[in-house]
């Protein structure tokens, strides 16, 4: 099987997913896993139809999206990796989406850049629902209140949330607990599922899935 005939078999479970779950056609975007990809890997999969693609590291991302998005319009790239202070700048002026927003200090500097660069990627928190000490995030219980403090302290608008469940533990509950901050804090994007468990996430109102290995195929280990 080829990318291409991953992307559609993809999209297919997808639709299924949605429907499955009573949830609207269309209602669910994909968010293709291009980390570790090449520009020749991506581009097959770009000439299909894919818009929306994701990178976990600002510099990996440098080095393909400028040429890839000047090849082609409506590329919509997102950051899924964490931040480091010191490729703020980069961030904001590369990428649509900052799905890792993850504490006070790189919201401030993502601030700054704003008003600075005159460019405003979507920004989402990443919420670490299982509390695990290795992983990014917002504890679930501070979430609220970095959101607030986000919003009215440094005017950011704060369009959804991201999680990413222990790898050994049924997801269902994290989904759950992240549509629940969403609800709680008026937000309506989730970005949850990614290529083990994204009809599960669609299920618990995944509005963004991110998908890299059931498109792409195993990543060599780093
Ligand atoms: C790598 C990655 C994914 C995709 O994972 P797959 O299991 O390959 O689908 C999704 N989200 C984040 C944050 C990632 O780093």
């Amino acid at each position: 099987m080829t990318a291409i005939d991953n992307l559609a078999a993809v999209l297919a479970e997808i639709r299924a997913a949605e429907q499955e779950a009573a949830r609207r056609a269309g209602a669910v975007r994909l968010v293709a896993v291009s980390k570790t990809r090449s520009a020749d890997e991506i581009r097959p999969v770009i000439a299909a139809g894919q818009r929306l693609f994701g990178e976990n590291k600002v510099q990996e991302a440098q080095a393909k999206w400028p040429g890839l998005k000047a090849e082609t319009p409506g590329i919509e790239l997102h950051l899924l990796g964490p931040l480091q202070s010191n490729k703020t700048a980069d961030a904001v002026a590369l990428f649509d989406v900052i799905q890792s927003v993850d504490r006070e200090k790189i919201a401030r500097e993502i601030s700054r850049e704003i008003a600075r660069q005159d460019r405003r990627p979507l920004l989402y928190v990443q919420v670490n629902t299982g509390s695990e000490a290795q992983k990014a995030g917002i504890e679930p219980t501070e979430a609220k209140a970095f959101i607030d403090m986000c919003r009215s302290e440094l005017g950011l608008a704060i369009e959804g949330l991201m999680c990413i469940p222990p790898v050994d533990e049924n997801p269902g509950p994290h989904f759950a607990l992240l549509a629940r901050i969403a609800a709680e804090a008026g937000i309506e994007r989730l970005s949850m599922g990614m290529s083990g468990d994204f009809e599960t996430a669609i299920a618990f109102g995944a509005t963004e899935v991110r998908v890299g290995t059931a498109i792409f195929g195993e990543r060599e280990r780093t």
